[in-house]
């Protein structure tokens, strides 16, 4: 009997697989772009001609192929970028899969002429349909010129389901796009139909958005910088007023590639909240460095789709640094800013090893026999509440969207027991004190909570409180955590828990109800991620020992209330998304007053 099951030609596997990495012009110029680009080039040429349908170019002055490997860089799998399994995880090129010049040669005319600085002249060969058809020396510059011809000749199929000229070169200065803005540090042309329609000079990402979209965007644009364990951010935000009905603009960068993330997105969707008009998109441009460990590119065959290990964290810390540059920017339009990096943002738990806790205690302070325990680090360094020097302190403020004008000193007053009123030269911000203090709560015990540093104090007196099973097991759970933010206390015999330090934010009075909410066990699903499990925590913590609405405040306690409030990370909401404050203008008094 005939065998029925035959392995397919060389030929038709690469066709087949060709599908999946080249579906369009488009494809194949990001393909020849990256390879460029990995290939060191500081100058790359694109030229293409009817979208790309009858000719693609690119020439680039790289690192070139050598002779002997010319060949094989046409076959499938062939790679110089990695050698085994375990260096798909530390990939820094574009390219790794070697799919890219076999597939473009199995369904089109590709020529390719390279020359590396070993060689006295360049190679060339010819190659129609993945078959060589001729190989010579010629007379070329260093680096790599491939000109790609008649792209699906071979798949009517294909060359019939494109689109027209106007949209397959949509789509090609989409994916020149991408790639100019991964690479400032890259000189890049572009030729259609012998039209020079981008000549980028190589500068910096700031100029390279403005040199692609017009000089005009550079107005258009807020700094966001964050640089934490797990990330390093760095980029800009489109300010809210200039945000678009398109999406065109939005730009997420991961070691230099371009990438789509539908999750990440949401995380700036979510900090512009309110500040966009129905059916207008944020814009952002955005680098992030990671670890290449923690990523795994390998998911797609464009390669735009990638895994993250701590893609929880990534969303915290981007969220956060968006929404923080967002807040500087509503009140300070056009700064460049550089932040308070005095605390990092605490999502660095991978790196933190736990470290036994030091109890250190002011024998001449005990803060908690002030009225409404606000207490900041600023004012443990001081005597008492009765020295006079507890003014806005202004370095901190700078950090913040306050820095141009801030409040002069005692100029802060408290209104019907629940706001602060803040006067300053233009305008006037009136805070809600209690969820203010919710947000110096919640990334003070975040902060202790993933630092490990924490302003424990001892208790004169030690307390005992007995806990029912469910607590004790819940106890177990939560220990570390409990211990993170300044918890000092020993499980004895029969459930009595012993507690002899607790968190300086955390009054005497309320340990025994703060610890019992901590250990309630209600919606903490242990299984969640370590981040989750602290916010949860923090956001509890906060609710409980925050000082509430009615809470009267002395101007001390509002000052150092202020001062730790502008020290925050985050300033426009508290943790529960509520806004803390509002600011009226002098302008608007006035007019209502007109
Ligand atoms: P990949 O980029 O995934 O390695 P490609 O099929 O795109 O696979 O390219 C195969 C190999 O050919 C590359 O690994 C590289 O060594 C070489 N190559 C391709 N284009 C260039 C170029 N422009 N300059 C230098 N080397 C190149
Ligand atoms: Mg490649």
């Amino acid at each position: 009997m005939n065998s029925r099951v035959l392995l397919l030609p060389d030929h038709v596997a690469n066709q087949i697989a060709a599908g999946e990495v080249i579906q369009r012009p488009s494809s194949v110029v990001k393909e020849l772009l990256e390879n460029a680009v990995d290939a060191k080039a500081n100058k790359i040429k694109l030229v293409i001609k009817n979208a790309g349908k009858t000719l693609i170019q690119v020439i680039d002055n790289g690192n070139g192929i050598n002779s002997h490997d010319i060949c094989i860089a046409f076959e499938r799998h062939a790679t110089s970028k990695i050698k085994t399994a375990d260096d798909l995880f530390k990939i820094n090129t574009k390219g790794f899969r070697g799919e890219a010049l076999a597939s473009i040669a199995a369904i089109s005319h590709v020529e390719l002429h390279t020359k590396t600085k070993n060689d006295d002249v360049s190679n060339s060969i010819r190659i129609e349909g993945s078959k060589i058809v001729e190989q010579i020396l010629s007379a070329k510059p260093l680096g790599t010129f491939v000109t790609v011809k008649n792209l699906f000749y071979n798949v009517p199929a294909r060359r019939n389901f494109l689109k027209s000229d106007n949209v397959e070169l949509r789509h090609i200065i989409e994916e020149f796009h991408r790639i100019a803005l991964s690479h400032p540090e890259i000189n890049f042309k572009f030729f259609n139909n012998e039209i020079e329609i981008f000549n980028l000079s190589i500068s910096n990402f700031k100029k390279r958005i403005s040199s692609i979209l017009g000089s005009k965007w550079e107005s258009y644009l807020v700094p966001v910088e964050e640089n934490t364990s797990l990330v390093l951010l760095k980029g800009f935000i489109l300010k809210p007023e200039f945000s678009k009905k398109s999406r065109g603009h939005q730009f997420f960068f991961v070691n230099d590639r371009f990438i789509k993330s539908p999750f990440l997105h949401h995380a700036i969707t979510n900090a512009y909240e309110g500040l966009l008009k129905q059916g207008f998109y944020p814009g952002y441009f955005l680098h992030l460095k990671i670890d290449p460990k923690k990523i795994d590119i390998n998911i797609h065959p464009t390669k735009t789709e990638i895994k993250f290990e701590d893609e929880q964290n990534i969303y915290a810390v981007l969220r956060s640094a968006v929404k923080h540059s967002l807040g500087i920017f509503q009140v300070i339009p056009s700064l460049d800013f550089e932040k308070n990096n005095s605390f990092e943002v605490p999502y660095n738990f991978k790196n933190v090893k736990p470290t036994p806790p030091k109890i250190e205690v002011n024998p001449q302070f005990n803060p908690f026999n002030v009225s409404k325990n606000i207490i900041s680090s600023k004012v443990e360094k001081h005597e008492s509440f009765e020295t006079e020097i507890l003014n806005i302190d202004t370095d901190s403020i700078l950090n913040t969207k306050l820095s141009i004008e801030s409040p002069k000193e005692n100029r802060v007053y408290q209104l019907f027991s629940k706001y602060i009123v803040c006067p300053l030269q233009t305008s006037m911000i009136i805070i809600d004190q209690n969820r203010a203090h919710q947000r110096i709560l919640y990334e003070d015990f975040l902060s202790s909570m993933t630092t490990k540093k924490n302003s424990s104090q001892q208790l004169l007196f030690p307390l005992k409180i007995k806990l029912n099973a469910k607590q004790a097991l819940e106890l177990d759970n939560v220990k570390e955590i409990i211990d993170s933010i300044g918890f000092k206390f020993e499980l004895k015999k029969n459930h009595f828990l012993k507690i002899y330090g607790s968190p300086q934010q955390c009054p005497e009075s309320k340990i025994k109800e703060t610890l019992e909410s901590l250990l309630s066990g209600e919606n903490i699903d242990h299984s969640i991620k370590h981040f989750s499990q602290a916010d949860h925590m923090s956001k509890k913590l906060a609710k409980k020992l925050a000082i509430r609405s009615g809470d009267y405040l002395e101007k001390e306690e509002l000052q150092v209330l202020l001062n730790k409030f502008f020290d925050c990370k985050e300033t426009q909401v508290s943790p529960f998304n509520k806004p803390i404050f509002i600011s009226l203008e002098k302008t608007e008094i006035e007019q209502k007053l007109n």
